[in-house]
């Protein structure tokens, strides 16, 4: 124990300190709204539906409470409680070359993460989803799905991981390469890039049926949709969801050319033609205001301004043994960094979820004039009721939780933007 556990363990306490009382604040603002439905909402949402989905955010909250305070205990675990040590001296005792020992390190803590984590999963789909009838997963499916995510992380970790242990330490000691951030940032940009086309492309298929969508008036709406709004697209599929889970949602996807949008079934049998156009206006905006390309340059600067930190921290022994490690080595170093970040980074999220909140709004505008704001409003509202979200976060919560703007605020910016709408159907400029 140095300065720095001591600085470690205290931010630690205060974020979790933070997570529960927001968690508490949410509970007790959605238990005073629980009896009556706001306003706005009254002739949309039946009070039992709004009394289901404050009994949901209840449950959920707590198990989030539960699992924030149950990752702590595996991060000091990892970290303070010598796991990480332990787990390395492990792996010395069979003298792997440095390099292929550092990747097996690595990859043995993500498969005892994710095994540790398993309860919490299935508590969290087995119990909660089930009790509120989302569910649609049998434990066939469940341990399919596990098996399959095993075995794509597993050939896209190893050797990203090998490659960048490299990149950082050729000899796998502290003997770091120059600038070696600077070739492990581009590594991470060229892999993110890769992910976005490889995911709808080659992953996403593995787990879900994509069958072309054959509803002829819809496709209709669509394509003149898509014409209006200037995009083209391969395709329109619809997405077998409701094999997993009764959540419905939507997304257009993919690099340049080869976007594909896709709705999930739930979404379909859930909406009017005129609001599933409306839901797509809203995600072609993401794109057209150029969303995705945003946040992609807002997540580069990010790891480069996090690899910059981590090329300081590795040079500094107090790192290591403040964190339970006592002999430093690049790949305990990039995984001691990992792990503690996100302790770090909790109180950088309002900033950044408010970020993303204001991409909804300007996304809504954007549907409200190429679609319709009422459509998208009464999607909205559909989705909120059969998604049994709150309507009535607490405004705390929702500042540190919650990516896309408050139910009651939403609609009622959209609200506003009817007028604008009719001024473009009457041939104002778009
Ligand atoms: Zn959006």
């Amino acid at each position: 124990m140095n300065g720095f556990s001591h600085f470690f363990l205290v931010l630690l306490f205060l974020s979790l300190a933070c997570q529960w009382w927001l968690a508490r604040r949410h509970i007790a603002h959605v238990c005073v709204h629980r009896h009556r439905v706001p306003r706005v909402f009254a002739q949309r949402i039946p009070l039992e539906a709004h009394q289901k989905a404050a009994d949901y955010t209840v449950s959920r909250t707590r198990f989030e409470s539960v699992s924030a305070g149950y990752h702590s205990l595996l991060l000091l675990a990892w970290t303070l409680g010598g796991g990480l040590e332990t787990l390395d001296r492990a792996w010395q005792s069979l003298a792997l070359p440095p390099l292929i020992h550092g990747v097996a390190v690595f990859l043995s803590v993500l498969f005892l993460t994710a095994v540790l984590e398993l309860p919490l999963r299935i508590y969290r789909i087995f119990v909660i989803e089930q009790r509120f009838g989302f569910n649609r997963t049998g434990p066939g499916l469940f341990v399919a799905d596990l098996l399959r995510e095993a075995l794509i992380g597993l050939l896209l970790a190893t050797p990203l991981l090998a490659l960048v242990l490299w990149l950082l330490a050729p000899q796998g000691d502290m003997n770091l390469r120059p600038w070696w951030w600077f070739y492990v940032w581009l590594v991470w940009i060229g892999f993110s890039l890769l992910m976005l086309w490889l995911y709808p492309a080659l992953i996403a298929p593995l787990f879900n049926r994509f069958t072309p969508l054959d509803d002829q008036t819809l496709l209709d709406r669509i394509q003149r949709l898509l014409q209006r709004s200037g995009f083209t697209s391969r395709g329109v599929f619809v997405m077998d969801g409701s094999r997993r889970s009764r959540h419905g949602n939507a997304y257009f996807t993919g690099l340049g050319r080869h976007k594909r949008i896709v709705f999930y079934d739930t979404l379909l049998h859930l909406l009017t033609p005129a609001e599933t156009e409306a839901v797509l206006a809203h995600e072609l905006g993401h794109f057209r205001l150029r969303h995705i390309q945003k946040r992609l340059a807002g997540s580069a600067s990010l790891s480069l301004l996090g690899l910059l930190v981590l090329d300081a921290l590795l040079r500094q022994e107090w790192f290591f043994t403040g964190l339970g490690v006592s002999q430093p080595a690049p790949h305990l170093g990039l995984l001691l960094f990992l792990l503690v970040a996100p302790v770090f980074g909790f109180f950088l999220n309002p900033l950044l979820l408010r970020w993303s909140r204001r991409h909804e709004y300007e996304a809504d505008r954007y549907a409200a004039q190429q679609a319709s704001a009422t459509a998208l409003a009464s999607a909205l509202v559909k989705l909120y009721e059969d998604n049994a979200a709150t309507l009535t976060p607490d405004p705390w919560y929702s500042a540190f939780h919650d990516s896309h703007p408050p139910a009651l605020q939403r609609i009622a910016r959209l609200l506003q933007e009817q007028p604008l709408q009719a001024m473009d159907a009457h041939g104002a400029a778009p």
